[in-house]
């Protein structure tokens, strides 16, 4: 049983780089945000003056000989270059500096844009440090509280917003670049057994919120976007990560001297951090993430009384685990108990491992055998020239990368499932958490053997074991291109 793909946009573990950005101007409108370049002239910020107007209303402008006439609904203004003398209706005001002209666009300094809207008819309000200029009613203040029990920081909204998460270490930023988000502090400390700092910064035209912990953290976006819930990140047990990290040689060939698969543990924010990923330089040996779809709170699919997708989801995911060490493949399982995770945990813990593949289970009707299927990635993944956030690869597009790997697999898979006489196809599909996997990917759906077979033969040992026995055998073909580039 599928989610779809949350609109959520994060980005992946990248400390944020302000320094090498254009300066621009961020203007917050009722219902609209937009950005305005800025200039530097003698030592003053400019921004276009036709760009500001043209969205708030009516616009017309005219220029000649030196004369910007520039008309908003029922106003006109005029501006001289070189000139700090301007008028607006029937007002005269004085700019912070003389009106320049550039490329053939009048530029005013953004010092003197909330009283040139003034004139205009629209309130505005500017935060000249953060270069963010609020518009009319637009702006919204950020409420925070810590909660308990579920130790969990809830960052909440008035309107739903759209912020870009990252993690770095300990700390979570929520970059706003579109949310006309507002701050009633610099920063609050916590004396918390989890949260440390909450910091309100903003730059560059946009609003961050970095909230710092003693423990990795991870955030999740709820209430329609109206909330932000920030928590510690899934831990990886000790154990697991020294046995994958250190290996650089072949892993063990012997199934009985195998390393015992590990399991993320339920969120717990009082033990020690362990969930942290290799260096960059780290010949990391390949290992399979199995992800056992649903769990806990989650029962999927409920087939019947007794018959949950959950439990079903993680039979299968053992017997792939054992099968993949019988074929000489460290694998480990996402949940290996009846825990609660969230899609962003399972992707969260499975980069932070930095898998070689990624292989989540889920199980359901109608159809019959198994499907396979691979991300469909939003558009703008495939457009070069859509940068939305810069350098950084977005949570939901971390996926682009390994798609044409994600797809070899399948069709391995498919393959297969194939040879084994199991009914196989494969589809794309905007799956949760595929596309936020940075590692080539594939969810399986299970179905029973035939159409008209009972649903009972989904926990048949017999059919889960030929699923495995497949699956593993087509992870172990493609093995070897499943691990290029890494
Ligand atoms: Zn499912």
């Amino acid at each position: 049983m599928w989610l779809a793909a949350a609109a959520l946009t994060l980005v992946i573990g990248l400390p944020l780089l302000h320094s090498a950005e254009d300066k621009k101007l961020t203007v917050y409108a009722a219902g609209k945000t937009y950005e305005l370049a800025v200039a530097d002239v003698d030592k003053q910020e400019y921004a276009g003056l036709a760009e500001l107007l043209g969205p708030l209303g009516k616009f017309e402008q005219h220029a000649s000989l030196g004369t910007f006439r520039l008309r908003l609904n029922d106003k006109e203004g005029e501006f001289s270059v070189g000139k700090k003398m301007a008028r607006v209706g029937t007002v005269q005001l004085l700019l912070p500096a003389k009106a320049v002209v550039d490329h053939g666009r009048l530029l005013v300094p953004v010092r003197g844009l909330p009283g040139l809207l003034e004139k205009y008819g629209q309130k505005a309000e500017l935060h000249a440090a953060g270069r963010r200029l609020f518009v009319g009613d637009a702006g919204e203040r950020v409420g925070l509280e810590v909660k308990r029990p579920g130790d969990n920081l809830v960052v909440s909204f008035p309107a739903a917003v759209s912020p870009t998460i990252s993690t770095e270490g300990n700390k979570v930023h929520l970059l706003f670049t579109k949310d006309p988000v507002l701050f009633w502090a610099d920063s609050i400390a916590y004396t918390d057994k989890l949260f440390t700092q909450a910091k309100f910064i903003e730059q560059n035209g946009i609003a961050e919120v970095v909230i710092s912990g003693n423990a990795p953290l991870v955030a999740s976006l709820g209430d329609g976007g109206k909330s932000i819930s920030i928590t510690a990140a899934p831990q990886v047990a000790a154990t697991s990560a020294s046995q994958v990290v250190p290996q650089t040689s072949a892993p063990a060939t012997s199934p009985a001297s195998g390393p015992p698969a590990a399991a993320v543990q339920s969120n717990s924010s009082t033990a020690a951090p362990q969930a942290k990923a290799a260096p960059a330089s780290t010949l990391v040996p390949f290992f399979v993430m199995i992800d056992a779809s649903h769990g806990g709170d989650d029962p999927g699919a409920r087939f019947s009384d007794k018959l949950l997708e959950k439990d079903i989801t993680l039979a299968i995911a053992r017997k792939l685990r054992t099968e993949l060490s019988n074929r000489g493949i460290t694998a480990a399982l996402l949940r290996d108990n009846d825990s609660t995770l969230t899609y962003d945990q399972r992707a969260v813990a499975t980069n932070a491992r930095r898998s070689g593949t990624y292989i989540s289970i889920h199980a359901g009707v109608p159809g019959s055998g198994v499907r396979v299927y691979t991300a469909m990635l939003p558009a703008e993944s495939f457009e070069k020239n859509a940068r939305p956030h810069g350098p950084f690869v977005t949570w939901e597009n971390a996926q682009a990368g390994f798609l044409s790997r994600s797809q070899t697999l399948a069709t391995a898979l498919v393959m297969e499932m194939g040879s084994a006489k199991i009914a196989a196809g494969s589809a794309v599909a905007p799956l949760l958490p595929l596309n936020s996997i940075a590692a080539p990917a594939v969810s399986i759906e299970v179905a029973p053997p035939r159409v008209d077979s009972t649903i009972d033969s989904l926990s048949a040992a017999k059919y889960q074991q030929a699923i495995a026995v497949a699956a593993a055998t087509a992870i172990a073909n493609v093995r070897g291109k499943m691990e290029e580039r890494r």
